[in-house]
């Protein structure tokens, strides 16, 4: 079988010029030649800022640049058709698609509502502190302009748990929705982080989870994807969306590929979410304690009790699928491993590894480079990769591997055995906006993925600098077999075996910082050398004049 990359094809700063599916379709062709499976496009539909919206401020999920909403018919990236057409040119090059799905949130409402809400602390959410009072809230979502297309559905408060603004007062806040509960199963900061933004669905109204299916397979129908990033899963119920996932699975009849967004640099919380939703374990988390407390006086409202019985809506609309995800949080007995729960996340602590790694003026320790990352920990569950659109300069979680050591940085996702990595446009393409350039040899380190990491892999994380490993290659590769030595230090050698069979072969920088070939000995090893703060690939001699000619 042969390795698979994923590109994640969009940063956030991409100019708003609609060309983006455009792109996307044009250059299938090449991203294929040089390595690339998967291609993650950006959230497709309608957002609130509408042709500015990066995505996520989602406001019509059946709005694919079709319709004329929030000022415009395209999106960001283009229109409808544009984009089934990018899906079609990835699927005619053999790359598959991976949808972004954002079902955390929505904005941009078309109406307020009044709605009675209590104020809850922005550190603890579990901590109401005022009475139920009256807001207005930006609940009301009619649609106009797509007129009932594809769903007639009126999406209103009773779909959300809660917001974060009084439009009659003005006032900002987290305002939970009389009658509802934040989801129980969700990330512990602020002891219960299902508020994030905007108006946030409540997965424990069946009608909500209904609205989530229905969408979920008109969406499989209508653009045929391959696999979903899962947008903020920390803040929605880890459960409900474990039954979200399942459903549509079976309902597409995909065993599709996912991974999930869970933004935290602490193993502990992903292992727990691959526990929850990949292995059935029950999802209570143990301890939910706030940092600061206040006066315990000032609780001057009984503990939110259940979300009460949605009378208004007729029973025949809410099947018994929504219903079972909308309950299953609240089930008592943990719910047993079974099909379809598969997940992946972002390694998000091995990101902070490599940007710890490449802020330490050469002095972090390498060979602790994988220690508590997911990759290390669940291998099967991981996607790895450097930089993201929220990590880029600029955004939110601002984390930007500094330029020098992405090389290295890809050559520890790119060429190693566990994993599956994640390719960022931004360091593929560049930075328009941040006057980045491509990430040197990038490029190559995809191909040489491609074609000749393969085999058993040894490693040589022996030294506090210089770490290496090397793969044997395989029969089913041609000319596969590798060696790799980095460092974020000063230059260097260490000693490493490919292989027997290698015996007596030249091997040669791939990435061309060294002139000459290393002759391995009868065991298959030698004295590979690396400049300072740099990687250093060394291939067969046909792998490297492949390489070198194509790349
Ligand atoms: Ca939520």
């Amino acid at each position: 079988m042969d390795n698979k990359t994923i590109m994640q094809y969009f940063e956030w700063y991409l100019p708003s010029d609609g060309l983006l599916w455009k792109k996307a379709a044009a250059q299938a062709g090449e991203l294929s030649q040089v390595g690339i499976t998967d291609v993650w496009l950006p959230p497709a539909y309608k957002g609130a800022s509408g042709a500015k919206s990066v995505g996520y401020d989602v406001y019509d999920l059946y709005d694919l640049g079709e319709f004329d909403q929030k000022g415009s018919v395209r999106t960001k990236y283009g229109t409808k058709e544009e984009y089934l057409e990018a899906v079609r040119a990835l699927h005619g090059a053999g790359i598959r698609v991976m949808a972004d799905t954002v079902l955390n949130q929505m904005m941009g409402a078309d109406e307020t509502e009044k709605v009675e809400a209590i104020d809850t602390a922005s550190y603890d959410r579990e901590q109401e502190t005022s009475s139920l009072h009256e807001i207005e809230a930006w609940t009301r979502f009619t649609f106009p302009g797509r007129k009932g297309m594809y769903s007639d559905r009126v999406w209103t408060a009773d779909n959300f748990s809660g917001t974060d603004l009084d439009q009659a007062t003005g006032s900002k806040g987290v305002y939970l929705f009389r009658g509802k509960q934040w989801n129980d199963e969700t990330d512990s900061e602020n002891v219960n982080y299902d508020y994030l933004m905007g108006v946030d669905l409540d997965f424990d109204n069946p009608d909500t989870c209904q609205a989530l299916i229905d969408w979920g397979k008109w969406y499989f129908e209508t653009v045929q994807p391959d696999a979903l990033r899962l947008d903020a899963v920390k803040h929605i119920s880890f459960e409900s969306y474990r039954e979200w996932l399942k459903l549509i699975r079976r309902e597409t009849g995909k065993d599709f590929f996912a991974v999930g967004e869970y933004w935290s640099g602490d193993l502990g919380k992903l292992l727990h979410y691959i526990n929850v939703v990949v292995d059935g374990q029950p999802s209570r988390i143990p301890e939910r304690k706030a940092e600061q407390t206040e006066d315990p006086q000032d609780n001057s409202l009984p503990e939110g009790g259940a979300p009460t019985q949605d009378d208004s809506l007729p029973e025949e609309e809410i099947t018994k699928e929504a219903r079972k995800i909308a309950s299953v949080g609240t089930q008592e007995a943990a719910p047993k491993k079974t099909e379809g729960t598969q997940i992946a996340l972002f390694d998000v602590p091995l990101h902070f590894a490599f940007l710890n790694a490449a802020t330490s003026n050469g002095n972090y320790d390498m060979r602790t480079l994988f220690d508590g990352t997911l990759v290390q920990a669940r291998p099967e569950c991981a996607v790895t990769f450097i930089d993201n659109h929220d990590t880029q300069p600029g955004q939110a979680l601002e984390s930007y591997i500094p330029e020098w050591f992405k090389p290295i940085a890809y050559s520890m996702i790119l060429l190693r055995e566990a994993g599956t990595p994640c390719v960022f446009y931004g360091d593929y393409y560049g930075l328009e906006q941040n006057n980045e350039s491509p990430i040197l040899d990038l490029k190559k380190l995809i191909a040489i993925r491609r074609h000749y990491a393969y085999g058993p892999q040894t490693d040589y994380f022996d030294d506090n600098n210089i770490i290496g490993f090397t793969r044997a290659g395989d029969s089913e590769h041609p000319d596969s077999g590798l060696a790799v030595l980095a460092t974020d230090g000063s230059e260097g050698m260490k000693y490493m075996q490919i292989g027997p069979q290698f015996a007596g072969q030249q091997f040669f920088d791939a990435l061309g910082r060294h002139d000459d070939p290393i002759t391995l000995d009868e065991n298959g090893g030698a004295s590979f050398h690396v400049h300072a703060g740099y990687v250093s690939v060394w291939l067969p001699e046909n792998a490297y004049r492949y390489i070198r000619t194509a790349f």
